[in-house]
């Protein structure tokens, strides 16, 4: 079907954008002069992002500005200054100081969106500690190969996700120093701590120590295909496109409410439900619970929300519930929207033009690039499927593999690998612990995403699919072997292959199939059994949703499994090039 563009003109906007021309702003742009927009530590101690984020605020005009508008799951709210903020990220800062924790040491948080994960980050980066947040539906087996790949030194949860999860881990995990448990009035021990004791007990003053822009901020777990999860490595400096994102993508202007519906258990919970609202000394609206599509629109209407970041998955639901937010909310204030995270359909993108008032603008990028690279700008046309074009500062391309390098595809509309040139401030420094793996990205002076796409003549982006076998459910990343190894953890399974099955509403749902050892057979009950075994280990978020017990699994030459044949099969696709078969020849 043919999606006729949408065009943006003065008359369409609520407020100027702040980009308003694209290509002389491309031609003309530098990363330096984004540098301008910052302060810097005092006494050119370097650069920290919560120094940018939280206390140049604090200690100016925006001290009594709501730097975060928190909506409690059962109804509570809290509204946290600038300045106050500042005092109470300095006393988690102090808080770890006195624990002996210093610079690049792990500080690892499993929280739902409470107003203490939110003080941890920014504490933890005031301290130049690493910030390493693990989703909060993640079951005990993903937290545990975190922490341990992660070296945390600190874990933050409640009582409840410790008793469940993490306390039969901690045997395992000797170099976790303490759990600091948020809801806990006293200290169990040396290594179970009371959080609100620790911060009672702290000074409320603290200075941030000298901080490289190269020193590592966070730590990221993103899924492999081919093994456990690899920590992406982002540092302070990354903050310049969390800055300029914020300016041209977001279009942030002083006034504006901003609600990012990610947990920052993923990168764009943090990367924009932390850094960018801040850095631009805005208010960031966090909500605690899950989707719920009236209390989405009741958030965007009482919260007065301005510029809104949402994923498919999210629209998606809305639109299959009939639910048309402007018809029946005071959406006056609303001025843009943007989704991220998987495909967003042009249905989708359209279906904002009459439910929300304006359309979708879809934008792209991944854990290891640290910040928006790819989006359809405030000012620009709207291509309804296109991702829309590279981020000023940001040089994009489609290339292909040749001669055991790749070359750059010019001719429009032929699908390649989706590229960029390396050096933004955001780009990951490193996959924790293996730098093998961090060097294969790595190709003729081009950083390979992973993902295949095509560029239009006009230089849109379109994307076409991953070209591994990641799989993206609910807008989250989960690696097959992680999966798999779990569900080999099994007494019953012999082997197992795990695919992504396209699903209409989460975009891909977590499907396994399942090999059996010989003295078992498939039976509704093990499958039941299996997918609850799964689910306790892995969590909600990660564990298969259907499994199929199959006597073999097709294999390669090499003895690995063919997931992308299992998919074509599930799919009723060709099976294309079947000759790396095991049994083919
Ligand atoms: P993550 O590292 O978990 O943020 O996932 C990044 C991956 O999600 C990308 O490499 C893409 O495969 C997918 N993705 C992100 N944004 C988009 C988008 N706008 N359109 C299509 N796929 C996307």
């Amino acid at each position: 079907m043919f999606w006729p563009v949408i065009p943006k003109s003065p008359a369409s906007w609520k407020v100027p954008p702040n980009l308003l021309d694209y290509e002389p702003t491309v031609a003309t742009f530098s990363w330096d002069a984004v540098r301008g927009a910052f302060q810097g530590l005092p006494e050119n101690r370097g650069f920290n992002i919560a120094h940018e984020a939280v206390d140049r605020h604090a200690d100016g005009p925006l001290s009594d500005r709501v730097a975060i508008r928190w909506l409690g799951a059962e109804g509570a709210t809290l509204s946290i200054r600038y300045g106050e903020l500042k005092t109470r990220t300095n006393r988690f800062a102090n808080v770890l100081k006195g624990l002996g924790i210093g610079k690049a040491d792990t500080v690892a948080v499993l929280l739902g969106r409470i107003p203490e994960l939110y003080i941890a980050a920014l504490g933890t980066l005031k301290n130049t500690s690493v910030f390493c947040p693990l989703f909060s539906a993640f079951g005990p087996e993903p937290v545990y190969q975190r922490l341990s790949r992660g070296d945390a030194k600190i874990l933050l949860t409640t009582e409840r996700a410790y008793r469940q999860k993490v306390a039969p881990l901690m045997a395992r995990l000797p170099r976790l120093q303490s759990v600091l448990l948020v809801d806990a009035r006293e200290h169990a021990s040396d290594r179970l701590l009371s959080l609100p004791r620790l911060m009672a007990e702290a000074a409320d003053a603290f200075v941030i120590p000298p901080t490289d822009p190269e020193d590592i901020a966070v730590l990221h777990f993103t899924s492999g295909t081919t093994g456990m999860p690899k920590g992406a490595l982002h540092v302070h400096g990354a903050a310049l496109t969390h800055y300029l994102t914020g300016q041209y993508v977001m279009d942030f202007h002083p006034d504006d409410v901003f609600w990012c519906t990610a947990d920052p258990g993923w990168v764009t919970g943090t990367s924009y439900g932390i850094i960018a609202p801040l850095l631009h000394g805005i208010t960031n609206v966090v909500d605690e619970a899950d989707f719920d599509a009236v209390r989405w629109c009741r958030i965007l209407q009482a919260e007065r929300v301005t510029v809104w970041y949402t994923a498919p998955t999210a629209i998606r639901r809305f639109m299959r519930m009939g639910i048309e937010p402007a018809r029946q909310y005071d959406l006056s204030r609303l001025r843009l929207v943007h989704s991220v995270g998987e495909p967003l359909n042009p249905e989708a993108v359209v279906w904002g033009l009459q439910a929300l008032g304006m359309p979708i603008h879809d934008n792209w990028w991944q854990t290891e690039t640290g910040g928006i690279m790819i989006a359809n700008f405030p000012a620009m046309d709207i291509r309804p499927g296109s991702m829309g074009q590279p981020l000023p500062g940001i040089e994009a391309a489609i290339v292909e593999r040749a001669d055991g390098g790749v070359r750059v595809i010019e001719k429009p509309n032929v699908q390649g690998d989706l590229a960029l040139r390396p050096g933004w401030p955001s780009m990951f420094r490193g996959y924790l612990h293996d730098d093998a793996r961090y060097q294969k990205c790595f190709v003729d002076g081009w950083y390979l995403t992973g993902d295949l796409a095509r560029r239009d003549a006009d230089g849109y982006f379109w994307f076409v699919g991953r070209a591994d076998d990641i799989i993206k459910t609910s807008g989250h990343m989960v690696g097959p072997f992680e999966v798999e190894s779990t569900l080999m953890a099994h007494p019953a399974v012999a082997e197992a292959g795990v695919i992504g099955k396209p699903d209409p509403l989460i975009g891909e749902m977590v499907k396994a199939f399942v090999s059996l050892k010989p003295d078992f057979a498939p039976s509704d009950a093990l499958r039941l059994e299996l997918i609850g075994f799964a689910r306790q280990r892995l969590g909600s978020a990660v564990a298969p949703k259907e499994i199929a017990f199959t006597p073999d699994l097709p294999k390669n030459k090499a003895g690995k499994i063919m997931r992308r044949l299992l998919k074509a099969r599930e799919l009723g696709l060709p099976e294309e090039d079947l000759s790396t078969l095991e049994d083919s020849g």
